[in-house]
């Protein structure tokens, strides 16, 4: 079955071809590092990531590349405040970013490189521009010709006169059109600099992300270019207007955008003191997947809203997979006191049924609302074949659960952990009942309770599972 995904360059659903399969060339866009990641960050770094987890699953070779940008006037700008160099600044939070990957599970990208450690390809890509004359230089500074390039606009969808009536235009008084935006920057006093045919200074962020891209896939035409919805203009519309003024080519064939995330209708902000970071999140909820289960029940390209009520949501959904998998743990301990029961041609086919409905959902432009759906189907399913014994069909649901797990990043973990004594009672309580001696089964049904604070459950044929207590 073929993925199709949304494209956001032809505003059309799309059978996702890449230009060379089994390989895709992925590039997303990566951090500005001069602040801790929050919540919004997280959700992009999540999407792209089971995004590329499930590429890989269908059995493509995803090469992934994400950059840092680790130059920028918001760097600049902090290590003023903080009074610190702005290498000191981006060393800092280059270093909080890791961590924060660390806690969501992200899996390392293929290579992450740093704008400030791919200047010359940069400024050779300036050149070629000029060359071009796509570009043009003013006093120290080099600007992008806009209405040079003729399909500017396209990804966004906008004329450059309506662009030209837009808030967002850059004002600078040297630039021969208001919309030419900067791809050299001459550098002020005290602040970073490089060598350059124009002198000293730094590149803008837009060249830092044709440039790299383009190295490190290693192509003129990248397989899947993603990132926010807030990129696209005019990040992206600038990223193309110089990959494809530089090369000839298209830029990319499929571009992916993820939707906003506000904070109780709220867009986050310091200022409005709703600013949730990464680290807030796990030191409040000490567990990453109820944001993973919150970011999953909506749909990547649509704008999702964050409220306390619907981490609690994910908080029940998460308790069932401890349940389930703590039953499974027990019943893995003590499976031998079973005997195992016929699975039906019925329950197999149910099972099947399931994963298929997983998978053209995911199919469908990762519609994870549905997937999940399906996941949590799987779950109940896997949990009443277990419960009557029915051996072959759990563990075939099992499997199937691990492979959706991983796609997702989620942990399929138990919660209780078992010490050899309770193992020991649950193993006398299964002897005991295939010994008809229901007395001390139940005596041992109430020892298990006293001394761990485990209810008992038990399966069709009588074996002992235990699980916590609801609170
Ligand atoms: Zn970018």
């Amino acid at each position: 079955m073929s993925i199709y995904i949304y494209n956001s360059l032809s505003k059309k659903k799309e059978e996702f071809i890449p230009l060379n399969p089994p390989w895709v060339k992925m590039y997303t866009c990566g951090v500005t590092v001069y602040d801790e990641c929050h919540l919004g960050h997280a959700r992009s770094l999540y999407i792209f990531d089971f995004i590329r987890r499930y590429l890989k699953y269908k059995g493509f070779r995803v090469r992934f590349v994400r950059n840092i940008t680790d130059i920028d006037d918001k760097i600049i700008q902090k290590a003023k405040e903080l009074n610190l160099s702005a290498q000191e600044v981006s060393r800092r939070y280059i270093q909080s970013y890791y961590e924060d990957l660390s806690i969501l599970g992200i899996e390392p990208a293929d290579v992450e490189p740093k704008a400030t450690e791919n200047i010359p390809e940069m400024i050779k890509m300036i050149q070629v521009l000029i060359e071009k004359s796509f570009a043009y230089q003013i006093n120290q500074d080099v600007y992008f010709s806009v209405r040079n390039f003729a399909a500017y606009g396209k990804l966004s969808g906008q004329g450059v006169d309506q662009m030209l009536s837009g808030a967002r235009v850059e004002i600078d008084e040297q630039k021969h059109d208001p919309l030419d935006f900067a791809l050299w920057k001459k550098a002020k006093p005290g602040e970073p600099a490089w060598p350059s045919p124009w002198g000293e200074g730094r590149p803008g962020w837009h060249i830092e992300c044709s440039a790299m891209s383009l190295k490190y896939l290693e192509t003129e035409t990248l397989d899947i270019h993603a990132g926010g919805r807030d990129l696209i203009f005019p990040h992206h519309e600038n990223e193309i207007a110089q990959a494809e003024s530089f090369s000839g080519k298209p830029f990319a064939k499929y571009w992916i955008h993820h939707g906003l995330l506000t904070i109780h209708g709220q867009k986050m902000a310091k200022s409005l003191g709703n600013f949730i970071t990464v680290k807030d999140f796990v030191q409040r909820y000490k567990d990453i997947d109820l944001l993973k289960l919150f970011f999953l029940s909506t749909h990547y390209a649509s704008p999702i809203d964050y409220s306390e009520e619907k981490i609690e949501q994910a908080k029940k959904q998460k308790k069932n997979f401890y349940a389930f998998c703590d039953k499974v743990n027990f019943w893995s301990l003590c499976s031998e006191d079973a005997l195992p029961q016929d699975t039906s041609t019925e329950e197999l086919s149910r099972i099947e049924d399931i994963c298929q409905r997983f998978q053209t959902a995911m199919d469908d432009d990762f519609n994870t609302p549905v997937a999940l759906a399906c996941l949590f189907e799987l779950i109940d399913f896997a949990s009443v074949l277990i419960s009557s014994d029915k051996k072959k069909g759990f563990e075939y649901a099992y499997a199937k659960l691990g492979e959706f797990f991983s796609i997702f990043g989620l942990a399929l973990k138990p919660k209780i952990s078992l010490n050899p004594a309770i193992i020991l009672l649950a193993q006398k309580r299964n002897a005991a009942k295939r010994q008809k001696k229901f007395q001390e089964a139940d005596s041992l049904r109430k020892e298990i309770k006293e001394k761990f604070g485990y209810l008992t459950l038990d399966t069709a044929q009588g074996l002992t599972f235990i699980e916590e207590q609801n609170d």
